[in-house]
């Protein structure tokens, strides 16, 4: 009997365990070679390793280019304040050619097992932010990439836009101030933390799980933490060591 119960409990735990999903964060070019992050090179390492998704930061030019960068800066450019033709005439540092929207979703594409994650960077004014949601939607529903990306942002009025252009668009929220509760009330679809959010509350997990919410925590690169945030159930991790992960 005693066999029996471990048993179960063994074979829940693996279940539970089981349900934890890798996400690449900007790609997986940790310890790649000839790969920078966010580069196209990035996202096709992701492709190649089987995991959920890879994730990539939204950025627009001063003259509406939606681009692939994390800073507010490429080089010693600010994006917001240079056209796309100045930005474009400094190359990644493995040589690619600097990366537009268009460029990754055409890339993503290629292989539809792998969700592109798409964090939409804040920008310095609403009405800026609701111009770069409305662009990448529209390039996402042209493309026909709508059931293969899932989007992520710190700005809550990108969260919303987004989901009062596009209600079935899968969003996540990445500050970490609201709590589960206040997240569903916001009419979001999941929590997106860094990890210390989850140990300052234990049981943001639980709750957000009980309301439905998709959960996720960023950027989880220590493998201990990961295990722990598995045990705990969480949906989705987000990392620069997807093959480790991958490996456990
Ligand atoms: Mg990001």
């Amino acid at each position: 009997m005693k066999n029996i119960i471990l048993g179960v409990a063994l074979i829940g735990t693996v279940a539970m365990n089981a349900q934890t999903q890798i996400i690449a964060h900007r790609g997986f070019f940790q310890s790649q070679p000839a790969t920078t992050e966010n580069s196209i090179k990035a996202l096709e390492n992701a492709q190649n390793l089987k995991i959920y998704g890879s994730e990539f930061d939204v950025r627009m030019s001063k003259d509406g280019v939606l681009v692939i960068n994390h800073d507010e800066h490429h080089g010693k450019m600010e994006i917001s304040e240079t056209e796309f033709k100045e930005l474009a005439k400094l190359k990644l540092s493995n040589g690619e050619r600097y990366p537009t929207l268009k460029d990754y979703l055409k890339a993503g594409k290629k292989d539809k097992s792998l969700k592109l994650i798409v964090e939409i960077k804040p920008a310095k004014t609403e009405a800026l932010e609701n111009e770069i949601v409305e662009k990448t939607i529209k390039m996402i529903r042209d493309m026909k990439l709508e059931s293969q990306c899932e989007y992520i942002s710190f700005s809550l009025n990108i969260c919303k836009e987004i989901k009062k252009l596009a209600p079935d668009f899968k969003v996540q929220y990445l500050r970490g101030e609201l709590s589960p509760k206040e997240i569903k009330e916001a009419g979001l679809d999941g929590i997106d933390y860094h990890y210390s959010v989850f140990e300052k509350n234990p049981t943001w997990l639980s709750e957000a799980k009980a309301l439905g919410l998709i959960t996720n925590s960023w950027t989880v690169n220590d493998v201990e933490i990961y295990k722990k945030l598995k045990e705990q159930g969480i949906g989705f991790v987000t990392t620069n060591t997807p093959d480790v992960f991958k490996a456990q």
